[in-house]
């Protein structure tokens, strides 16, 4: 399957909580992509052995499950064992856009919560490291409210699953938590040109 990278480079920027709840995201994140018709080959990247993220993984699967997940967990970094062309970091942060899924790209996803909102954590990593980014097409598709247009690792799953089946953006943002936004766009209908010229009488 094509491979989606999870990037485990974060745990000095989060708190233990937060680990905590990114591992719960990320238990969330397996259940889905194990459940699905055509799922990603997921790689766990940048996992420090016995780091605070591989314990709390640890402490949640018992190590036999742990070990016959479809997952690779590696302390290797992703652009060690993949080509850099071939990478795209998703961020909210990018200046972007996803128009299309492509099937040949390999996409990471940031290991994080956020909860102390740290914007352009992701995107200074990817642009550090001289990656392709790009976000989601919410703006295009969705009527936003104000407000964070960061998702949860689950729902990032699901949109990335359903994107990679259809290739529509209407169905796979039906995982965008409707709260966070106010509707999808309507389907433009152009009116009818009417002619609005005043034209003088004739008589
Ligand atoms: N402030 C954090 C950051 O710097 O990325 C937000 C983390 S967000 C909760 C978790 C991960 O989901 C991000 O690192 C990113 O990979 C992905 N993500 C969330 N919303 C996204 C969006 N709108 N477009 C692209 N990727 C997104």
């Amino acid at each position: 399957g094509q491979p989606l990278v999870f990037d485990f480079s974060y745990e000095s920027n989060m708190s233990r909580r937060e680990i905590e709840n990114t591992v719960s995201q990320l238990l969330e994140v397996e259940g889905w992509n194990r459940r699905a018709i055509d799922p990603f080959h997921l790689h766990f990247c940048n996992l420090q052995p016995d780091g605070p993220y591989h314990q709390e993984l640890i402490k949640r699967y018992s190590a036999e499950v742990w070990d016959r997940l479809l997952v690779t967990n590696t302390e290797r970094h992703y652009v060690e064992l993949f080509p850099k062309e071939q990478l795209v970091y998703l961020t909210a942060d990018s200046p972007n856009v996803l128009h299309s899924f492509d099937h040949s790209k390999i996409y990471i996803i940031g290991a994080l919560v956020d909860r102390s909102i740290q914007p352009g954590l992701s995107l200074a990593n990817a642009k550090r490291l001289k990656l392709a980014t790009a976000r989601l097409p919410l703006d295009e598709f969705l009527h936003w409210e104000i407000g964070a247009k960061n998702l949860t690792l689950d729902q990032m799953i699901r949109i990335m699953l359903s994107i990679k089946m259809t290739g529509k953006w209407e169905e796979a943002l039906t995982f965008v938590p409707e709260r966070k936004h106010d509707g999808l766009h309507q389907q433009q209908t152009k009116p009818l040109r009417t002619n609005t010229t005043t034209r003088g009488f004739t008589s």
